[in-house]
C-alpha cells in the first residue's frame, strides 16, 4: 500500500496515477496541530489498515497530479540520519567532509536532523534568501519504523519496518578551514528534508538492499546508485540506533547518502528515484525574507 499526505493534512491511498481520500480512517487528520494522526496511525497500523481498506472501498479516485504532496509523516517522533554510507561518496568528500577520515555510520553512529526540516513537493526546498553558501543535495532511502524498537538485533530489525519514502537530505556545506559549524544546524533549516511522494509499505518492497537509488537536477542524472553498496544496510542501522535509544513508529531513518552529491540552486527541480518505492520531485527557491543571521561564503 502506498499511503500520501495531502492538500490539507489529507490521508490517501495511491493507485497508479489515482489518489483515494481515506482520510476517514484517520481522526485527527486534517488541520489538527501538531499533524501527529500519521505517527498515531502507524503505531496501530493493525486496526487503522482495516478501516483504511474499508474506506478505500467507498472511496472516489482523485487524479494525483490533482493534488498538494505534504510528507507522508508530517511529524514523527524522531527524524535520524546516517553519515556518508556508501564507499564511493566517503572517498569524493575527502577534505569537505566532517566525516572522520573516511568511517562510516558503524564507527561513527548517527546524528539527528530537526522534524521541523521535513517537507513535501507541494512546497519544495527553500534555500536562505541571500546566502552565498553552497547547499548541496543528497538522494536516500528513508525507512520508516512501524513498532517500538529497542535494543533489536540486525536479524529481527526488519520486522521494526513500516515502509520506506524517498528523502532528500538537504545540506549546507560547511567551508574548508573557514567553517564547520554543527551538522544538525547545516541540515536542519526549513523544508531540507523533503519526503516522499509517499510511504510505501514494507511488504512491497521486501529486502531493501537491492534498489536503484537516483536522484536528477533539471533532468541531469547526478546520483546513479544502489542501496546494495550502502556500508552500514537498514538493518544494521536499526540495531545500532535501538541500541542507544528507542525508536518510536513513525520515525523516520534517513539512510545515507550514495556518490554524486552537488550543488543545488533556486530554480532547479531536483527529483529523486527509488526502485519499488517511488519518485518525488521538488522546487528549489529562495525564503521570502533574507534571515537576520546571513551565511557567507568567506568571513573576514
Ligand atoms: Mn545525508
Amino acid at each position: 500500500m502506498k499511503i500520501a499526505v495531502f492538500d490539507d493534512y489529507r490521508v490517501g491511498v495511491v493507485e497508479g496515477d489515482q489518489i483515494y481520500d481515506v482520510s476517514a480512517a484517520f481522526p485527527n487528520a486534517s488541520g489538527a496541530w501538531p499533524p501527529i494522526f500519521m505517527t498515531q496511525a502507524i503505531a496501530d497500523w493493525a486496526n487503522v489498515r482495516a478501516q483504511v481498506e474499508q474506506v478505500r472501498s467507498q472511496a472516489k479516485p482523485i487524479a494525483l497530479s490533482s493534488v498538494k504532496l505534504l510528507p507522508p509523516n508530517p511529524c514523527p517522533v524522531q527524524l535520524i540520519a546516517a553519515p556518508a554510507n556508501y564507499r564511493k561518496h566517503i572517498a569524493e568528500m575527502g577534505a569537505m567532509s566532517v566525516t572522520k577520515k573516511g568511517r562510516s555510520a558503524r564507527e561513527q553512529g548517527f546524528f539527528m536532523k530537526a522534524t521541523s526540516s521535513l517537507t513535501g513537493p507541494a512546497r519544495g526546498i527553500e534555500l536562505p534568501r541571500g546566502s552565498t553558501r553552497r547547499f548541496d543535495h543528497e538522494s536516500e532511502l528513508a525507512a520508516i519504523i512501524g513498532k517500538t524498537a529497542r535494543n533489536v538485533r540486525r536479524e529481527d530489525a526488519l520486522d521494526y519496518v513500516f515502509g520506506y519514502s524517498c528523502l532528500i537530505d538537504a545540506t549546507m556545506r560547511i567551508v574548508k578551514d573557514v567553517a564547520e559549524e554543527e551538522r544538525v544546524m547545516r541540515k536542519s533549516f526549513d523544508t531540507f528534508t523533503p519526503l516522499g511522494p509517499w510511504i510505501v509499505t514494507a511488504d512491497e518492497v521486501g529486502d531493501p538492499q537491492g534498489l536503484s537509488n537516483q536522484l536528477f537536477v533539471n533532468g541531469e542524472c547526478r546520483q546513479d546508485a544502489n542501496t546494495r553498496d550502502m556500508i552500514v544496510g537498514v538493518a544494521e542501522l536499526i540495531e545500532l540506533i535501538s541500541s542507544v535509544m528507542t525508536l518510536y513508529p513513525g520515525d523516520v531513518i534517513a539512510t545515507g547518502t550514495p556518490e554524486g552529491i552537488g550543488p543545488i540552486k533556486p530554480g532547479d527541480k531536483v527529483t529523486i528515484r527509488i526502485e519499488r518505492v517511488g519518485e518525488m520531485t521538488v522546487d528549489v527557491r529562495e525564503t521570502d525574507t533574507v534571515p537576520p543571521f546571513l551565511f557567507e561564503a568567506a568571513q573576514a
